[in-house]
């Protein structure tokens, strides 16, 4: 899968994109990151690329142009999905990341400062993501969030892909609680049935645990998931 991250700053990017788990899956070819940096395109003599904004008011906005010509750049005459990563976006979640990987290309527009011209995100861009209710100072930091998410859902990239199988989300339930060694630490115990070597037993008894943290943690996705498991809409 190829990303496209149109940025002003494209170094945050590569740094924060080739590291550990997204960095091996770069160098074995599973993914590509390909950041632009939008200030390579302005037509502007000083290489501005922000001014204030009609109307007043504070900070400076991204102008159209070097953003319209980084995006034809790199999607010349192709139809490419393109995500600005914006506070006034849809909240990315995980049914989000599963519906992205799906993609071969996907761009990724950043913004700064006050954000970006509404003419140029009215011709090219597609999707409105958000990472969440609270304003950051640039879009780098979303999109390599989006981006660390989708990655681990492209085959390959998690070096066992059964690491991805149950995982926090799936079937809305948060993930069961998880044990490595040694059997006793601080005087804490790992429970019996996870030593039993019984698989059937241990498998019901994780699930039990995701319910009940689901239900402690995330009231809002245990509802969600009874509402599917219990038809009759029946509490547990
Ligand atoms: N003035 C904008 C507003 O009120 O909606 C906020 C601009 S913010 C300071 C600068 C850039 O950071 C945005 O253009 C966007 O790309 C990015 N950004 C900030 N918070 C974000 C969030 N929660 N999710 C996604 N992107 C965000």
């Amino acid at each position: 899968m190829k990303f496209h991250v149109l940025t002003l700053f494209p170094d945050m990017i590569q740094d924060g994109m080739n590291t550990s788990i997204t960095g091996r899956a770069v160098e074995n070819g599973l993914i590509e990151i390909h950041a632009v940096n939008i200030r390579d395109y302005t037509i502007e003599k000083h290489k501005k690329v922000d001014d204030y904004p009609y109307g007043g008011g504070a900070g400076m906005l991204m102008q159209a142009q070097p953003v319209y010509d980084a995006y034809k750049a790199v999607a010349g005459e192709k139809k490419l999905r393109v995500v600005y990563v914006t506070p006034q976006g849809r909240v990315f979640d995980q049914q989000m990341a599963g519906e992205l990987a799906k993609e071969e290309e996907l761009v990724l527009l950043c913004g700064h400062y006050e954000g970006i011209d509404e003419r140029v995100l009215e011709e090219i861009v597609t999707d409105y993501v958000s990472i969440g209710d609270y304003v950051l100072t640039g879009g780098e930091l979303p999109a390599m969030v989006m981006m660390d998410a989708i990655s681990r859902l492209v085959p390959g990239v998690l070096n066992n892909d059964v690491s991805a199988e149950f995982e926090s989300f799936q079937d809305d339930l948060l993930e069961y609680p998880q044990y490595s060694r040694p059997e006793i630490w601080n005087g804490k115990q790992v429970p019996p049935i996870l030593l039993s070597g019984h698989h059937a037993n241990v498998e019901k008894w994780r699930l039990e645990q995701s319910i009940l943290r689901t239900k402690q943690r995330r009231p809002d996705l245990y509802e969600k998931w009874r509402m599917r498991h219990d038809k009759g809409g029946k509490s547990e």
